[in-house]
């Protein structure tokens, strides 16, 4: 599912965030990429989805190296991508039903598969009849959970998520956790990027360490 072949990025003020990065991830593999706060984890995302580009070495996704690809293909790749960040990012003026639709109305999906669609997504992560609610109405874990219903909404091979317990209390964050292990059980891959090592203890999945932009041995 993902390939990293030596990897570095370095950023235009000459910060090196990621030093010969080489690891996979198998196609339905669940796994956490942790390390302290700086260690490149949100880097190592954002170059699978190609919101960044690497310096050097070969990135790849589902089979294809991302590394180089035109910008006119950059969609194709993140729409089998479902990003969830510890903000959220949710639009707080649009309801919990047009949040979770966007990534579908951009793909210009018919009226009645959104409808369809959306609702099932919003039965997964529990949040079944609060479709016209707005994001202030909900408490922290469950706009987490409209954030992921949005995430998987398209059905994406993989999950990346950054920080996505970041905000949330130890309980709320294992029920986060849950979730994407059922999205993991029906074959979605998925890299949770993580400090929380009460999260991490409390559920073992294989385990990537950054330490200073380069990959550790795998902890367990
Ligand atoms: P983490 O997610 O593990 O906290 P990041 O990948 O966000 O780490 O950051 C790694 C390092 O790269 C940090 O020192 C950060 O300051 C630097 N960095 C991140 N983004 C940029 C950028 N756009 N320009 C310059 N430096 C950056
Ligand atoms: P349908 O295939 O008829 O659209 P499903 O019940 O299979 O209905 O899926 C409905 C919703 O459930 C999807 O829009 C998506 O939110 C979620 N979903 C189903 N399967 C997956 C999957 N493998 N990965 C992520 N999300 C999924």
């Amino acid at each position: 599912m993902i390939r990293f072949e030596q990897v570095s990025k370095v950023y235009s003020g000459g910060f090196q965030a990621l030093q010969k990065v080489s690891f996979h991830l198998e196609k339905g593999e669940m796994a956490y990429l942790t390390g302290h706060s700086g260690a490149g984890k949100s880097t190592l995302l954002k170059l699978i989805s190609v919101m960044e580009r690497p310096s050097d070495g070969q990135v790849y996704f589902n089979g294809r190296n991302v590394s180089r690809i035109a910008r006119r293909d950059i969609p194709f790749v993140r729409r089998r991508i479902g990003m969830i960040f510890q903000d959220h990012h949710l639009i707080q003026g649009r309801t919990v039903f047009d949040n979770v639709a966007l990534p579908l109305v951009i793909e210009g999906y018919s009226h009645h598969d959104i409808q369809r669609r959306v609702s099932a997504a919003l039965d997964k992560v529990g949040l079944h009849g609060k479709d016209r609610y707005f994001p202030p109405m909900l408490s922290g874990g469950e706009q987490q959970r409209v954030g992921i219903a949005r995430a998987i909404v398209n059905k994406p091979l993989l999950l990346l998520a950054d920080e996505p317990t970041g905000n949330l209390d130890p309980e709320l964050s294992m029920d986060i956790l849950r979730l994407f292990e059922a999205f993991n059980r029906v074959g979605v891959s998925v890299l949770i990027a993580t400090h929380d090592t009460g999260l991490i203890n409390s559920q073992r999945h294989r385990t990537l360490r950054l330490n200073a932009g380069r990959m550790q041995e795998e902890v367990v």
